[in-house]
């Protein structure tokens, strides 16, 4: 009697752990984070996106994320995959390649401990990929612990090895980086019919990413999170003001909470700090960040 005892309180101790596989809290067997370099907040009220609107609609979104300063491209990107800010990764600069400030700690990798080099040091079974065009992107994060690395050489490469990749690989997490709208923004200038002809070629990368992970059959555990590194005004980025400052950022599919527009301060170091926890992993004592956990049920 007493061991039928033990034995039934043991399932009900089992079933009630968490379960460490490849399963995180919420369900979620896939995360794709994609990165749009320069995409500001300001212009979409006036984007014709259909797919990022409907993600929105559907999904949790917020218009309020802010960058850190300045408000430039690798310092941003580092923060968001390193869940910590300038002063501690030490990466400053648009295009730093390696920190200007020494990392206030070095991670397993060589470099200060990003969400790819904690996902393979803390989950080795999970598959990562980082897909990206601009090189900067290949300095913030552990390449030799991510197991499918493409630099390509234009952003139409980028979303063909994408779903190339969803669709072989089909990897746990993948961040996908697309180098516009940045580009269009220095040359034709932010806010401009341009930039937003180019919103549109964003538009159809998101559209593409969907149908493969559709394709790949994937849809009902993956969650895809829209994100970027910093906004622009007239015909740059890198200074003081919300249309630089402020970007976009969607939440959509397995595990969101649908609801209007997330009212809660988010930074971008938050954006990786909601990967790592959705994924379960153990925060380094060095991170800053928090898990945007308004976005999910
Ligand atoms: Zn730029």
């Amino acid at each position: 009697m007493i061991k039928r005892v033990i034995s039934s309180l043991a399932w009900i101790v089992l079933l009630a752990m968490p379960f460490h596989g490849f399963a995180n809290p919420k369900g979620i067997k896939h995360v794709i984070l994609i990165g749009f370099d320069g995409w500001g907040a300001y212009s979409v009220p006036n984007a014709d996106m259909p797919t990022a609107k409907m993600m929105m609609k559907k999904g949790a979104f917020s218009l309020t994320n802010r960058s850190v300063l300045p408000s430039s491209s690798a310092v941003n990107w580092a923060s968001m995959l390193m869940v910590a800010p300038p002063e501690l990764h030490g990466y400053t600069q648009w295009g730093s390649q390696t920190p200007e400030l020494p990392s206030r700690v070095i991670g397993p990798g060589g470099i200060f401990p990003s969400v790819l080099g904690q996902l393979k040091t803390q989950k080795p079974a999970l598959k990562t990929a980082v897909i990206y065009n601009w090189d900067g992107v290949g300095y913030l994060f552990e390449q030799k612990m991510t197991d499918t690395v493409i630099n390509a050489s234009k952003d139409e490469e980028v979303i063909d090895k994408a779903v190339g990749v969803i669709k072989d690989i089909k990897p746990d997490f993948l961040f996908i980086h697309f180098d516009e709208p940045d580009g269009v923004g220095h040359g034709a200038g932010h806010d401009t019919p341009a930039y937003y002809e180019q919103l549109e070629k964003n538009d159809v990368y998101l559209t593409k990413v969907l149908q493969a992970v559709k394709d790949a059959g994937l849809e009902k555990g993956t969650l895809i999170i829209v994100a970027a590194d910093h906004g622009g005004i007239n015909k740059g980025h890198g200074s003081i003001s919300m249309a630089e400052m402020q970007t976009p950022l969607i939440f959509f599919g397995k595990g969101v909470r649908q609801q209007p527009e997330m009212q809660q301060s988010i930074m971008i170091y938050d954006i990786g700090a909601t990967i790592a926890w959705l994924f379960d992993l153990k925060f380094p004592q060095v991170w800053t960040g928090r898990p945007i956990k308004e976005a999910f049920r």
